[in-house]
């Protein structure tokens, strides 16, 4: 999460003032990028997104910034929501499991894990996914 989340530029009136609104992912992106200086697979990796998705994430922050900064608009970052809680299914016979909100736009169609019936919609509905919990979530694997 940015400690920052607006930037104006000095000496344009309010009212004059055009905003561009940056994402908090894009923000993420970029941070992770240009500021930490890791590659594209890296950072989408951080991300829990594809590296395609990435770029884009990436590419269209680049796009704002730039607007923002050579035609003197303020840039918005949206705060929001964006809580890395997983889904939650219940099949018809009761039973609660969670998906990561990661894997779960891959696998629409979520079956019980108990009794191997279909859910139904999420309990939850989908916002969108990475934040700034969970980080960590690497390779190593806790035995027991
Ligand atoms: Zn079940």
């Amino acid at each position: 999460m940015p400690g920052v989340n607006y930037f104006k530029p000095v000496g344009i009136p309010l009212r004059a003032l055009e905003e561009v609104c940056l994402t908090v992912e894009e923000a993420e992106a970029v941070r992770l990028k240009d500021i930490e200086g890791l590659e594209q697979e890296e950072g989408a990796e951080k991300m829990n997104i594809s590296r395609p998705t990435f770029q884009r994430v990436l590419a269209s922050a680049r796009q704002k910034i730039a607007n923002a900064l050579l035609n003197g608009k303020a840039i918005r970052i949206h705060g929001g929501n964006f809580e890395m809680s997983p889904l939650r299914f219940r099949c018809a016979n009761g039973h609660d499991w969670e998906v990561p909100l990661e894997v779960a736009p891959q696998m629409p169609s979520q079956v019980c894990p108990v009794c191997n019936e279909p859910s139904g919609e999420p309990l939850v509905p989908a916002g969108f996914g990475w934040g700034g919990r969970g980080q960590g979530r690497h390779r190593g694997r806790h035995g027991g």
